[in-house]
């Protein structure tokens, strides 16, 4: 699968539900509210799209949401998706509140692969960022994740001026001696955060640059790799990731696709709007169709998103369609 400009796509972002029990300030800030649309994709279609994106070479799939756990089959659509033919690695974004229980139970599901949102080691601070007291459990969790024997685990932090850029030695001493991969984010400009990104967007660079001065070095990009810049040192078992959106080139290396809870694909993280791969997803007899339907889409990726130009795209927040 490649478009226009030569990419390719390895990578499938898979929205499986908007609902969230959190109230991050930078995503939904209000809570989850409840829209009037299409239902959720089911079991079955989730299976017929995963396997028509497997069939034109797509190997990585990240279930995402909203909070993707939140869904009661959140272990079927994890076994379903891992017996895709051609479905290599299966990974998942959660924000931590059901993993310290379920941990194990996914791994043997089939889940390869964990992200787990954490923007702050401090409790209150935690608190004050996602509307929730839970910091404990969530890192609960993510020890039970390594316990499980994960092939990968990370925490995602979104960086915040004022509330996490100052904090990297938390970060750094939790990376000492766990083999954990620490993803910063660049906070990113949607349509329904101006006001909040105004105030709190800081450049990952000044990340690089504390981390440079601390002895980290940048390490090369493996195949299918997400989008972030690595960053390792001798004395640390685990390595620190920056994603910084705003930077140049940032989308030439684009290799994943997105899809909505409701079954709209994305091209972009930041495309005005999806297209609605429903109507190709009731049926295993349309797999043709869909395929090339998949294809014929790709045609029309753009080159770059233009959130240099302040155009963030149709996207509301990134709850909409998984991040
Ligand atoms: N609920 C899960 C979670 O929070 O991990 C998965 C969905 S969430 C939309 C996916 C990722 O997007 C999270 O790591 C979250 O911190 C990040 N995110 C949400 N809004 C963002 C924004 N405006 N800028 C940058 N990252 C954002
Ligand atoms: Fe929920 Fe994740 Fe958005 Fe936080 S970032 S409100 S946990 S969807």
């Amino acid at each position: 699968m490649q478009d226009a400009f030569g990419r390719s796509f390895a990578y499938l972002r898979l929205s499986v539900t908007d609902v969230c029990n959190f109230s991050c300030q930078y995503c939904l800030p209000d809570g989850f509210q409840k829209k009037p649309g299409p239902k959720f994709l089911s079991l079955d279609e989730i299976r017929r799209l995963a396997t028509a994106f497997a069939a034109l070479g797509l190997w990585k799939i990240r279930i995402t949401g909203g909070e993707p756990t939140l869904r009661r089959d959140f272990t079927d659509i994890v076994r379903t998706l891992r017996a895709v033919k051609g479905v290599k690695t299966l990974a998942t974004t959660t924000n931590g509140y059901k993993l310290r229980d379920n941990a194990q139970k996914w791994r043997a599901a089939g889940l390869d692969a964990i992200n787990v949102s954490v923007d702050s080691f401090d409790p209150q601070v935690f608190h004050r960022v996602t509307g929730h007291d839970r910091l404990i459990e969530v890192l609960e969790g993510i020890e039970a994740c390594l316990d499980a024997g994960y092939e990968a685990v990370k925490i995602n932090a979104v960086l915040l001026k004022g509330i996490n850029d100052q904090a990297l030695d938390s970060y750094l001493e939790f990376v000492s001696n766990r083999a954990v991969s620490i993803r910063f984010i660049e906070l990113m400009r949607t349509g329904d955060n101006e006001a909040y990104f105004n105030k709190y967007h800081v450049p990952a660079a000044t990340i690089a640059e504390q981390l440079q001065q601390k002895g980290w070095v940048r390490k090369t990009r493996e195949p299918g790799a997400g989008p972030a810049l690595e960053y390792v040192h001798p004395d640390h078992l685990g390595r620190i990731g920056l994603i910084a959106p705003y930077s140049k080139d940032f989308c030439a290396s684009c290799n994943r696709l997105r899809m909505s809870a409701r079954g709209d694909l994305h091209l972009c993280l930041f495309s005005e709007k999806g297209v609605s791969l429903r109507h190709l997803l009731q049926s295993d007899d349309q797999q043709h169709q869909l395929q090339e339907f998949i294809q014929g889409s790709l045609t029309t990726k753009r080159v770059s998103h233009f959130l240099h130009d302040g155009h963030s795209g149709g996207t509301a927040k990134l709850a909409d369609i998984g991040g």
